[in-house]
């Protein structure tokens, strides 16, 4: 028997979200759409999925070492347990991978002591990471356990694209610049969108819009990352839940010296206070949705904005691009809102771009092209997977 399962483990500060998947079958996607597959991994089949939350919190599970035997208890009932020697790895989502990491990374102690250096540009995320690889590799050392990193897919952003227009030596001490977030997300998309139009990934050039609580655009040259919307830290780019994307830099000088506010205080209201919910009180697209349809004007006003910078965005990457084949839409906003995917593209016919407004308002889950059969460039929405992506990414390192 080989061993086919890979456990991936997105770690956060107070949750743990697993999901367990059988690499020796095919994924779902791949049989829904029937056709042999045009390009690389298409296997791996959930058996199991789940999320142990308020880790930490008082009445519930104390550490992550703790929340980690319950993941083990709750598939050991199952059937699945993690001592099975069916289980291949487990692959680890970890936020940020510096310059350091650009591939998918088999973990040793001196890889965990890479990570933990990198905490200064995430100190949310890496650290939360850290220690679900920790827990897992004290449960079974046993195992292969890969690193599969947020910023790897955007590693291939050319300079221009990637450096920030400041003094050369300051940023190259403090490694400041734009390394990019949601990569697994950008990878999974950009690769299923050549596979819906029929093509392999090195044909198409393709923008994806990952439009969740979090958002980011990139632009995807024959499958490699040119450029995309998030820089050193996830704060740049688009208007998202909580976050501002970009504003002039000054805002921050501005609101230290003439509102005297602290550094803490700002990160906290640009990351934390901005975006939708700073402009409207929400951070959900259905319940703005709703706010709209009741004429409520900062709702509208919310939405305008969030669009106005989506379609900057299209038009830039277009332009970056110069050639488009493909824009996708994913994550909860992009797969789910037919109103802001209209509303990015509305009027965008000069660009080759025509979304169908019947096609675009069927919901579905699974990947279809909305745009018109005339439309040059294809509009898709296109469900991302990024756990499937880890457990790919992971079983490729250790498969026999
Ligand atoms: P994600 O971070 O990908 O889970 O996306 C979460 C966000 O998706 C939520 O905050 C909502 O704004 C949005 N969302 C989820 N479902 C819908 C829906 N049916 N219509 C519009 N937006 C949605």
């Amino acid at each position: 028997m080989t061993a086919s399962r890979v456990l991936v483990l997105n770690s956060g500060s107070s949750s743990l979200k697993y999901q367990l998947l059988d690499m020796s079958r095919p994924s779902p996607a791949t049989t829904l759409n029937g056709a042999a597959t045009p390009h690389g991994d298409d296997s791996g089949s959930r058996l199991a999925s789940g999320i142990v939350e308020r880790i930490g919190e008082e009445g519930s599970v104390a550490d992550h070492s703790e929340a980690l035997g319950v993941v083990s208890k709750e598939l050991r009932a199952r059937g699945l347990g993690l001592d099975s020697p069916e289980l291949a790895a487990v692959g680890h989502r970890v936020v940020h991978g510096g310059s350091r990491f650009t591939e998918p990374t088999l973990i040793t102690d001196e890889v965990v002591a890479e990570i933990e250096k990198l905490v200064p540009l995430a100190p949310l995320h890496n650290p939360a990471n850290v220690t679900g690889i920790k827990v897992a590799r004290e449960l079974r050392p046993d195992l292969p356990q890969v690193a599969v990193f947020d910023t790897a897919f955007h590693a291939t952003m050319p300079e221009a694209a990637a450096r920030y227009a400041i003094d050369r030596a300051t940023a190259d001490r403090y490694g400041v610049r734009r390394y990019g977030f949601h990569g697994t997300s950008h990878a999974y998309v950009s690769r299923a969108t050549a596979k819906l139009l029929g093509k392999e990934p090195s044909e198409v050039n393709v923008v994806v819009l990952h439009l969740g609580n979090g958002a980011s655009a990139s632009a995807v040259r024959g499958g490699v990352c040119v450029d995309t919307s998030m820089g050193l830290t996830p704060l740049e780019g688009l208007v998202m839940g909580t976050r501002s994307g970009d504003i002039d830099p000054a805002v921050i000088f501005h609101l230290s010296r003439v509102g005297a506010m602290d550094v803490d205080e700002i990160d906290d209201l640009l990351n934390k206070r901005s975006g939708l919910v700073g402009l409207c009180g929400d951070n959900d697209m259905r319940e703005i949705g709703r706010r709209m349809a009741e004429r409520d004007a900062s709702a509208q006003l919310a939405f305008d904005i969030y669009v106005h910078r989506l379609r900057k965005y299209v038009g830039a990457y277009s332009a970056v691009l110069g050639r488009v084949d493909a824009i996708a839409f994913t994550a909860g906003v992009g797969e789910n809102s037919a109103a802001v995917r209209e509303a990015a593209l509305r009027g965008l016919e000069p660009l080759g771009i025509e979304i169908d407004a019947v096609r675009n308002a069927v919901r579905g889950t699974v990947a279809r092209v909305v745009s018109t059969e005339t439309s040059r460039v294809a509009v898709a929405v296109v469900p991302t997977d990024e756990e499937l992506e880890i457990a790919q990414q992971a079983y490729s390192l250790v498969r026999p």
